[in-house]
């Protein structure tokens, strides 16, 4: 029977386990922090997270899509919310059931480990922190001193991975790069109303755009919103393709009106950049200024490295692969379609009663793994910062409005019409590399049309969709 050490018992390192003993295979899972359902951990970068189709199917195929739905919140579009308190909600798809889910980090995590541990074959084994990676012979060492070998290691431990940086540093010819954004984030809190219930629209995902810099906030079960706000981490000028604030009404700020989480170092000017920004949202946040001032920044970053197999003696997959900024709420998304394409490379039946599953071929399995994975991953990473560019400057545009209500027209229309976003976010059938090319020939061609029309009124449908015919 084959034996796998998992290395980080996070979202994909849970989820892996389940599909890899639902074949009969053995599970070690090593995670560095105690047991979240016994001690008080910090669930992990962010308190909830957007769940969507591509994550949604490989819940399916371990029976788990419904448990974890029943669990959701839909957010049906992105509620923009202006300077002067106005809101807009621009809807994510124009076809009916397609949206997207706020899920508990921890509650999901949780729930994978409870379903992982019915299969005899699983065991979780917590504050087990991996420090080395002996390429050579496939052992694996934590930081207690302990070792283990295993017939494959498959490192799921996160963006800073341990096996990766093992790797780095004794691979020949191992590329990686972590690329870091300006921007760093906050976690903040909108409590419920008194009587539980949501004081914003509940479901929605929504956004304070200020050009520089964003508020978002994702709804989540007991009627209270966490806020993550996007800001850049320390006061020095915009990079090379950074543009000045503007307000919504298009006045103009200079760059040093706009903060960093560095100069907010007391209540006084984080209130006062608060009251000015998000006006709307500050009567909401009661504990504004203990959380800000309680609560890390963390950092945003691109994690991009190849090979990720050591022959077939590790894989790295999930973040500690290809970690992506969040702009998407694909990261996670993306995670469990990988732990779902290397289970469908895996050729070992089903154990049978009684019997054990043939050997697997792991050196095989991770290089067409590997052919099948990076193109897709290396797609989302792009499109995710992209995202951020268009989340932050470009939702408040008119233009980028009309093409958004256009987009919903023709996906509302034509059935086999979907915007660069739904292909993301609702076509689990549609690889990542796809959904970028197609997409963004399509953007450019709507932004075209719709910065040359006043009203989506004046756009003949039929007429766009001959032309995005024409070039898909
Ligand atoms: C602010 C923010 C918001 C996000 N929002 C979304 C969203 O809306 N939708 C979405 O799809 N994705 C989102 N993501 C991305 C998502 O969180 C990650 O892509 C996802 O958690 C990746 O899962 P993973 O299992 O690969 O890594 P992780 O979830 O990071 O799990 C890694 C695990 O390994 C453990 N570990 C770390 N180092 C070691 C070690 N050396 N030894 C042993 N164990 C170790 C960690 O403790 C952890 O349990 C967001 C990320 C951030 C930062």
């Amino acid at each position: 029977m084959s034996n796998v050490a998992v290395i980080g018992a996070g979202l994909a390192g849970s989820l892996l386990a389940i599909y890899l003993a639902k074949r009969g295979i053995t599970v070690d899972v090593y995670e560095a922090r105690d047991d979240m359902r016994r001690s008080d951990v910090a669930a992990g970068r962010s308190i909830n997270l957007a769940l969507s189709d591509r994550g949604i199917a490989a819940l399916r195929e371990v029976g788990m899509d419904e448990y974890m739905l029943a669990e959701a919140i839909p957010m049906h579009g992105r509620m923009i919310h202006s300077i002067s308190g106005e809101t807009k909600l621009l809807p994510y798809s124009g076809r009916k059931g397609e949206y997207i889910n706020s899920v508990s980090r921890a509650g999901l995590n949780i729930a994978l480990m409870n379903e992982a541990e019915k299969y005899a074959g699983v065991q979780f084994i917590f504050n087990q922190r991996c420090v080395d990676f002996d390429c050579g012979s496939g052992e694996v060492m934590f930081e207690n001193g302990r070792s283990r070998r295993a017939d494959t290691v498959i490192a799921t431990d996160g963006a800073g991975s341990g096996v990766r940086q093992s790797m780095e540093r004794t691979l020949s010819g191992f590329e990686s790069s972590s690329v870091f954004l300006e921007h760093g984030y906050k976690e903040l809190h909108i409590p419920p109303g008194p009587n539980g219930e949501f004081l914003l629209e509940k479901n929605a995902l929504h956004i304070w755009p200020r050009h520089q810099f964003m508020m978002i906030a994702l709804p989540n079960f007991d009627g209270s919103f966490t806020c993550t706000l996007f800001l850049a981490k320390t006061d020095s000028p915009p990079s090379e393709g950074g543009v000045a604030a503007a307000s919504d009404d298009g006045v103009v700020l200079p760059a040093a009106d706009v903060p960093a989480f560095d100069q907010l170092t007391d209540a006084g000017s984080l209130l006062e950049f608060f009251t000015r920004e998000f006006p709307d949202a500050v009567p909401l946040m009661p504990t504004l200024v203990e959380d800000f001032f309680a609560n890390p920044t963390g950092e945003l970053g691109t994690v991009k490295c190849w090979p990720w197999n050591v022959g077939g003696k590790s894989l790295l997959l999930g973040d500690s692969a290809h970690a992506v900024v969040p702009f998407y709420g694909q990261g996670m998304n993306c995670a469990f379609e990988d732990v779902r394409v290397l289970h469908s490379l895996l050729s070992v039946p089903p154990a049978v009663a009684g019997g054990s599953a043939p050997d697997i071929d792991w050196k095989s399995v991770y290089e067409e793994y590997g052919q099948l994975r990076k193109i897709n991953t290396d797609a989302i990473a792009d499109m995710a910062e992209e995202n951020f560019y268009e989340m932050r400057d470009r939702v408040a545009d008119p233009v980028f409005q009309r093409k958004r209500e256009l987009e919903t027209r023709l996906e509302q229309k034509y059935e086999d019409y979907f915007s660069k976003y739904s292909m993301v976010t609702f076509r689990e059938d549609l690889p990542y590399s796809i959904a970028k090319e197609k997409g963004n020939a399509q953007d450019r061609l709507l932004m075209e049309i719709c910065s040359r029309a006043d009203s989506v009124d004046e756009i003949d449908l039929d007429d766009v969709m001959k032309r995005i015919g024409s070039f898909v």
